[in-house]
């Protein structure tokens, strides 16, 4: 049943898409050429024209019943071409609407005009508190005090914002909608623009009287103290989630959660690497020959380790367990001790005499220094032959 039209428009070719273009594909294909063409935006003449053939292509396509007209040959948009009918009427007659009122209407924003007022009541915003805690403190655990300030529920008024026997009025510059409408009528029917109403903010309703202790804002500051349980093993950096603690919202509404975040104070003498302390102890040479026993002081004992005899600079030594308590499951980090070896600075006579003996019997030749020329100088002496 193909109506024979000679006049049917290429509604497809307009905006150059396929016969089995989806609504999605219609749609961005309308957008970008409206934004390309819209007389705010292109004002070639021939931009108007063609402007009109796109959104008389974009009524036809993204109406399913005008869309089949099409597909079985005729044209909806024609007088007699297959009862267009509609608000839009043939051509599509009407003055131009603002380009932003389009891309509203299609495309979502402040347009739509069914979404109504803007509730007084809205959740409250997360607040973030930084924590000072020592080593021992993220080890093993604490329970520190803090002092937040955050916004909390105004108690004069519960939340609501009136003042003490009065109530909310509904707005009368919007009708308690929250917006303000302008309707415009436009090849694609009505277009309807819709603004948050400025007397009431876009609430729909006014407080005439607010609670002297709020201002109507239903909640106030305050500095609240609480006490945050910080489990043992906590690292720098990581944040404790206190539910609920955050800041109230407008209108008393739910209150956003604390976040606790935590920042360990560098230790004297332990550095920390995940859950593995680090520690230095300085030995002299002569035990690290000879071999020695030391006493470590660790976050929450004391330990008594053997250092062989022989050991070199720069070993070292791990005792188990005596880092930092997992923060997930059982145990505990190492502490790793790293061994400095002392040469002694400061020698004696008697004390150089010794060592001189000492090296001797190991066949280990040592060198004297002159108090004139050092190394460098008896190394040159060596290369010309003279040592
Ligand atoms: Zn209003
Ligand atoms: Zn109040």
């Amino acid at each position: 049943m193909r109506t024979r039209n000679a006049v049917a428009r290429d509604y497809y070719g307009i905006l150059g898409v396929g016969r089995e273009a989806s609504d999605d594909e219609i749609k961005r294909a309308y957008r970008k050429l409206a934004r390309q063409f819209h007389p705010d935006v292109n004002p070639d003449p021939e931009a108007q024209e063609k402007f009109k053939d796109i959104n008389a292509a974009y009524e036809v396509l993204s109406d399913d019943r005008k869309r089949q007209i099409v597909d079985l040959g005729g044209d909806p948009l024609a007088p007699g071409g297959g009862g267009a009918g509609g608000p839009g009427g043939p051509g599509g007659a009407g003055p131009f609407v603002g380009f932003q009122d389009i891309m509203d209407a299609f495309f979502g924003g402040a347009a739509g005009g069914s979404r109504g007022p803007r509730p007084r009541t809205r959740p409250g915003a997360d607040a973030i508190l930084r924590l000072e805690l020592d080593l021992h403190e993220t080890a093993f655990g604490v329970e520190a005090p803090i002092t937040v300030d955050t916004a909390v529920l105004c108690t004069t008024c519960s939340g609501a914002g009136t003042a003490a026997g009065t109530h909310l009025a509904t707005c009368e510059a919007c009708g308690g909608r929250g917006e303000v409408q302008s309707v415009q009528r436009t090849f694609l029917g009505q277009v309807v623009s819709a603004r948050p109403c400025t007397v009431c903010q876009g609430y729909g309703t006014t407080i005439p009287h607010p609670c002297p202790t709020c201002a109507g804002d239903g909640r106030v500051r305050t500095r609240r103290s609480l006490t945050v349980k910080i489990p043992a093993g906590v690292e720098d950096g990581m944040r404790i989630r206190l539910a609920q603690q955050g800041e109230v919202g407008p209108g008393g509404g739910t209150a956003g959660d604390l976040y606790v975040e935590i920042h360990e104070r560098p230790h004297d003498v332990y550095s920390r690497k995940g859950d593995d302390l680090h520690c230095r102890v300085t030995v002299p040479m002569t035990a690290a020959a000879l071999g020695t026993r030391l006493t470590i002081k660790t976050l929450d004992s004391e330990e008594t380790v053997d250092v062989k005899a022989g050991t070199q600079p720069g070993s070292t030594l791990r005792l188990r367990a005596r880092g930092v308590p997992h923060l997930r499951g059982t145990g505990r980090g190492d502490l790793y001790v790293h061994l400095d070896v002392r040469t002694p600075t400061k020698l004696d006579a008697d004390q150089e005499r010794m060592l001189r003996d000492f090296a001797k019997t190991r066949g280990e030749e040592v060198a004297e220094l002159t108090k004139q020329g050092g190394f460098f100088s008896r190394m040159r002496d060596a290369f010309n032959g003279h040592a």
